[in-house]
């Protein structure tokens, strides 16, 4: 039986959690903030964040930070931006994720409060910050009170100023409309030959799913690892375009929280983008 995924709790396991002594899924949110931190592969910082949403239809979605040894720093990837990417795979016409609140270890950098517009709604988002310095330092916040995101960034800029308001966000549901060519064109990056061909579809599919709105330059990662395991990541857009998810990250996000190990036992990775601007 494959494991569960850790960065997932279904509404029934959130519900059984409940019984347990909790009395609503919001007060299991900063309960399970340190479960998130322990989940965080933070090599060069030693700092574990660890962020912990909660979705409109009773599931619980975690994120942690990664960092990357010997690469430049922006490649890491941020708690906040992890449990957004995990959530947008774990979003489906039939079984949205409408994220309505979140709590989060450490006060949300501003390149976070950034990203978390490209959500609908994202200025009612409620956050929660559990740790005490982060409270002691907002000298209005009171501890174990969520507040919401236009708290942390007033005076925003988001897609509502670059699109038009129907144009679909993070979370909601994306068709790129891109095909599989059999003449491996769109496949940038190919190792391990011999499973090239279903890395590229898991690849196509993610640049399916991609959040690119501004760019119209949509992208997925899939990666292999020595188990034949396939894990996808789509590329996601920030309006202010330096805070966007490139899809290796996302793809990177699929591998932690499906279950993978050094990120050394990835043996093949397919990179899928459109050319260019349409
Ligand atoms: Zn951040």
């Amino acid at each position: 039986m494959e494991k569960q995924n850790p960065f997932v709790i279904e509404a029934a396991d959130v519900k059984s959690m409940i019984s347990n002594g909790f009395k609503t899924p919001i007060d299991l949110l900063p309960s399970l903030v340190p479960t998130a931190q322990a989940l965080a592969r933070p090599p060069i910082s030693r700092y574990h964040v660890g962020a912990v949403g909660l979705s409109s239809d009773g599931r619980i979605f975690l994120g942690a930070n990664l960092e990357f040894p010997n690469l430049p720093l922006h490649h890491s990837v941020h708690a906040e931006q992890f449990l957004i990417a995990n959530a947008a795979a774990n979003t489906s016409p039939e079984r949205p994720v409408r994220l309505e609140r979140f709590a989060v270890s450490s006060a949300p950098c501003g390149h976070c409060r950034q990203f978390l517009q490209e959500i609908r709604g994202a200025s009612e988002i409620g956050i929660l910050v559990t740790s005490s310095s982060a409270a002691a330092a907002v000298a209005d916040d009171e501890n174990g009170e969520f507040r919401p995101l236009r708290h942390y960034l007033p005076h925003r800029f988001g897609p509502d100023d670059l699109l038009h308001k129907d144009v679909p966000l993070i979370l909601e549901p994306h068709h790129n409309g891109l095909l599989l060519i059999d003449d491996g064109g769109g496949a940038a990056a190919v190792e391990n030959g011999g499973s090239a061909s279903g890395l590229k579809e898991e690849a196509l599919g993610a640049a399916n799913r991609a959040h690119a709105p501004y760019s119209r330059c949509p992208s997925g990662v899939a990666v292999m690892d020595s188990k034949g395991r396939v894990f996808a990541g789509s590329y996601l857009e920030s309006a202010a375009y330096n805070p966007s998810l490139p899809p290796l990250q996302a793809a990177l996000v699929a591998y932690v929280a499906g279950g993978g190990g050094g990120y050394d036992e990835i043996e093949a990775a397919v990179l899928w983008r459109e050319k260019g601007l349409r």
